[in-house]
């Protein structure tokens, strides 16, 4: 298997506050990763990083095809590369209200990436249709429930057609009878192969749905490893701790 993600020596302060402290890992291609650990630790930003909307004080990152060291010199445009290279869907979704459900989706491809409206509106309308919302195209967000709002979320990410997705608590403003629809949406995706990294609360769903889990807590990597193992059965006390807290 070829690493899709490559992360070493990544570290980023906030002020004083060093939040992520050396974190290092690897992403296959086709695999899903979960992020888990306490609120705070560090598990946005480090999903973040891989997308540049943190950017790392240090750290070489790999994402695809683009590689930075943050602590070097790059240029804006290396940024631009890095970024391309993932699908970003954040806990709100943050849609454009004043967008119907269709102008959303076809923002990316037709502005950033130039593509004609015809053929993105095909296939803005077909993944529509592949997480039943195929008839709310017109719509605007607000007329959708918040379930029905991640989708296109998600939607608007994959429409992009980027290497990874990277998914920031995709579920945790939902409703409870709302995480269902969209934890579906992201199994259809494993299931097509397509690499994800997520940052989840779910912890049943991070053992059904990943590949490797990443338990991290005080801005480090503190367990790292197959759901089985790092959920099933932790080696860590304080992943034991935080797994006890859950249930
Ligand atoms: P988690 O996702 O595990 O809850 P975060 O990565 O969101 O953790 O946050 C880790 C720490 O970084 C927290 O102390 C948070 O307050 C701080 N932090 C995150 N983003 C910023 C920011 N843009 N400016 C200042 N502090 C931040």
């Amino acid at each position: 298997m070829t690493a899709l993600i490559q992360v070493d020596g990544l570290t980023k302060a906030f002020g004083d506050n060093e939040v992520l402290r050396g974190i290092e890992f690897s992403v296959d291609s086709g695999s899903v990763t979960a992020v888990i650990g306490p609120s705070g630790s560090g598990k946005t930003t480090l999903l973040r990083s891989l997308n540049a909307l943190d950017v790392p004080d240090t750290g070489v990152i790999r994402v695809a095809d683009v590689t930075i060291d943050f602590a070097g010199d790059y240029a804006k445009s290396d940024i631009a590369r890095y970024r391309s290279q993932s699908g970003f869907v954040f806990q709100n979704h943050n849609l454009f209200p004043h967008k119907t459900v269709l102008e959303n989706v076809i923002e990316g491809p037709v502005v950033v990436q130039r593509r004609p409206v015809a053929d993105a509106t095909a296939d803005a309308q077909r993944l529509l249709d592949s997480v039943g919302l195929g008839d709310r195209a017109d719509d605007y967000p607000a007329q959708l429930s918040g379930g029905q709002q991640q989708r296109v979320g998600i939607v608007r990410a994959v429409a992009m057609n980027p290497k990874v997705l990277l998914l920031d608590e995709p579920t945790s403003a939902l409703d409870p009878e709302l995480v269902g629809e969209v934890l579906r949406v992201i199994r259809d995706l494993a299931a097509q192969n397509w690499t994800m990294v997520v940052v989840t609360h779910e912890i049943s769903f991070a053992r059904q749905v990943s590949d490797q889990v990443l338990f991290v807590d005080g801005g480090v990597i503190v367990e790292r490893g197959a759901p089985e193992q790092v959920i099933g059965a932790p080696e860590h006390e304080r992943t034991a701790a935080f797994l006890r807290r859950l249930t």
